[in-house]
């Protein structure tokens, strides 16, 4: 199956409800120069909508490229506040996460939602990011396995390019991180599972990022698991610094 990807290091930053324009611009005049040189790792910022259509101009002759934290499952319409994919996709943008646990857990998206929302993006070429992970109670009562698999079913007739990252709620925002062994043992699981849904090569060929409390003290671990391709990164994506040297991990490891 043709999945349109390459394998490779991937750090996509999530900035969540953060920054205005200006603070964007500021980052961006920071960041940039920082990452100039890079060549092995794919990057992507998610900012606020707000930001997207000026960042893109900035993010012009650049290797950074922008992505949507959010879409609706409709094309157009009578639907206020929300925004299609077909937006994101003329703003700029190449990626959009999906199912994120905030709006999972705050906002009450559910997998027939999410299903819905990964069609759609793809119909408008844009790759969906499946964020998928287990809160601490389900960890605990050892429901983490079948969890993320009832996820995963969202991809069920969904065409690849796809990459899934794997969020474990309970480490998102909290400083505590899942161990580079549990994200690695997760992340087998979910390749697993996109060899039953689709086949072995679209398995093979698709990123699997994590996401939970990444920092420079950590994402090397996280990279150098055979199944772990990248990060999805908030709180250290905020500042231009960090996430700088985030990318630098992943170019050193390659
Ligand atoms: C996220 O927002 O997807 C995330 C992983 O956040 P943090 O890095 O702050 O845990």
């Amino acid at each position: 199956m043709e999945v349109g990807l390459i394998r490779k290091k991937v750090i996509i930053a999530n900035w969540k409800m953060n920054k205005i324009l200006a603070e964007a611009e500021e980052f961006l005049q920071e960041f940039l120069p920082l990452i100039q040189d890079v060549d092995q790792v794919e990057m992507a910022i998610c900012p606020p909508f707000t930001c997207l259509d000026r960042m893109q101009q900035k993010l012009v002759d650049t290797k950074v490229f922008l992505g949507g934290q959010n879409l609706f499952y409709e094309k157009g319409g009578a639907f206020t506040g929300e925004i299609a994919a077909d937006m994101l996709k003329d703003t700029g943008c190449k990626y959009v996460l999906i199912g994120h646990s905030e709006r999972r857990h705050i906002l009450a998206e559910d997998d027939d939602v999410i299903k819905r929302k990964l069609q759609v993006a793809i119909e408008a070429g844009l790759i969906p990011i499946l964020c998928v992970g287990e809160t601490l109670a389900e960890r605990e009562s050892k429901q983490a396995i079948p969890i993320v698999k009832a996820q995963l079913a969202s991809l069920q007739g969904i065409k690849p390019p796809i990459i899934i990252a794997y969020e474990p709620v309970w480490a998102i925002g909290t400083g505590i991180n899942a161990s580079a062994d549990d994200a690695q043992e997760m992340c087998a699981i979910i390749r697993q599972e996109l060899k039953a849904i689709y086949d072995e090569s679209t398995a093979q060929a698709t990123i699997i990022l994590y996401g939970g409390s990444v920092k420079e003290e950590n994402l090397a671990g996280f990279l150098n698991m055979p199944d772990l391709d990248g990060a999805l990164v908030g709180g250290a994506s905020l500042n231009p610094l960090s996430l700088a040297n985030l990318v630098r991990i992943g170019e050193n490891i390659g």
